[in-house]
Formats: structure tokens, C-alpha cells, sequence
């Protein structure tokens, strides 16, 4: 099974099967280094995040489930 590229400035996701462009289910694969700041009651926000791993493992379409139907196209200007 192919995976596609993760779209750019220049591209987006079409499902070729039913024609989705707005649509994916995404799976990917992430490890990151944090710097969690707490705060005197114990609750914290993720004040720094530094993705070391962030691989693109799935793209499937939301409507029809296809996955290997999903394909990089060029973007069309919108104006
Ligand atoms: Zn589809």
C-alpha cells in the first residue's frame, strides 16, 4: 500500500474512489520531547514541544474508508 505525502503549500488529499478532499482519518507516529509547566495545584500546560519522530503511518478517507485510493494533487487557487 502506498502512502501519500503529508499535503504542502502547494497540494492537498483527494480520495479518488468518491472524490473527498476535505475528509482523512489520519494515523501517524510521534514521540516528542516536552517541557511541562505546573502550576501549584497540579495542573499543567505543554509550554515546549520538540516532535524527534513524526512519521506518516495511514490516510484513509472519512466517507468512503478507502486507503489506498487517497493521492496527492496540485491545489487550485482560490480567489
Ligand atoms: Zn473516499
Amino acid at each position: 500500500m502506498t502512502i501519500p505525502n503529508i499535503p504542502d503549500a502547494q497540494s492537498r488529499w483527494r480520495c479518488t474512489r468518491c472524490g473527498n478532499l476535505t475528509r482523512f482519518d489520519v494515523i501517524r507516529e510521534q514521540r516528542a520531547n516536552e517541557f511541562w509547566h505546573f502550576d501549584l495545584a497540579g495542573n499543567h500546560i505543554v509550554e515546549d514541544q520538540e516532535l524527534v519522530i513524526d512519521e506518516l503511518k495511514d490516510v484513509r478517507c472519512r466517507w468512503c474508508g478507502a486507503g489506498a485510493a487517497v493521492e496527492l494533487i496540485a491545489r487550485i487557487d482560490e480567489e
